[in-house]
This record gives structure tokens, sequence and C-alpha cells, in this order.
């Protein structure tokens, strides 16, 4: 038995201000697990057709916008579409 040994963290002290450069900001990605559950929402609401072609399988879930220019992980910012089409998006 070693008992309790609390090592208490000083929390006070941790959450003073944040060296500069490490301000924590909203994650690029979601929690792979919500992002999963947001995948599957997308593919049910486009009720599992890519929204190009209508094709069944090989869906993937493609961004309108791009992260890097305000894209959300958001449901309204997803949308369905099989491998050739996304590929296709993206590679003109
Ligand atoms: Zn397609
Ligand atoms: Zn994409």
């Amino acid at each position: 038995m070693a008992g309790r040994t609390s090592i208490v963290q000083p929390v006070a002290q941790a959450r003073q201000m944040p060296k500069e450069g490490f301000l924590p900001r909203a994650p690029l990605r979601l929690d792979p697990e919500l992002y999963e559950k947001l995948c599957n929402q997308v593919l049910q609401r486009d009720g599992w057709r890519c929204q190009a072609c209508g094709a069944t399988s090989n869906l993937e879930i493609h961004h309108k916008e791009f992260r890097s220019q305000s894209g959300h992980d958001s449901e309204a910012n997803l949308i369905t579409l099989c491998a050739t089409c996304h590929t296709g998006v993206h590679h003109g």
C-alpha cells in the first residue's frame, strides 16, 4: 500500500497566462469519434449516396470548404461523394 501520495499539481499556476504562441485554440479536427458520428449523420442525410453520381459504394465525406478557408467540421459543410467523384473534386 503506497497510500495516497497526493501529488497535487499547482493548478492555479498551470492556468496562468499561457506562454505566447501556446494559446489554446479550437482543435483543427474533431475528436475522431465525433467526426465519425458526424460522417454518419452526413451519410444518412444524403441517403448513403454519392451526391454527384448517386453511387452507393466507396462513399467518402467531402468538405465543401477547406478547413484552411474557414471550412468547419459541421454537417452543413460536408457532403457525401463516392471515391471517384471525390477525387474529381480535388483534382479537377
Ligand atoms: Zn460519385
Ligand atoms: Zn474532399
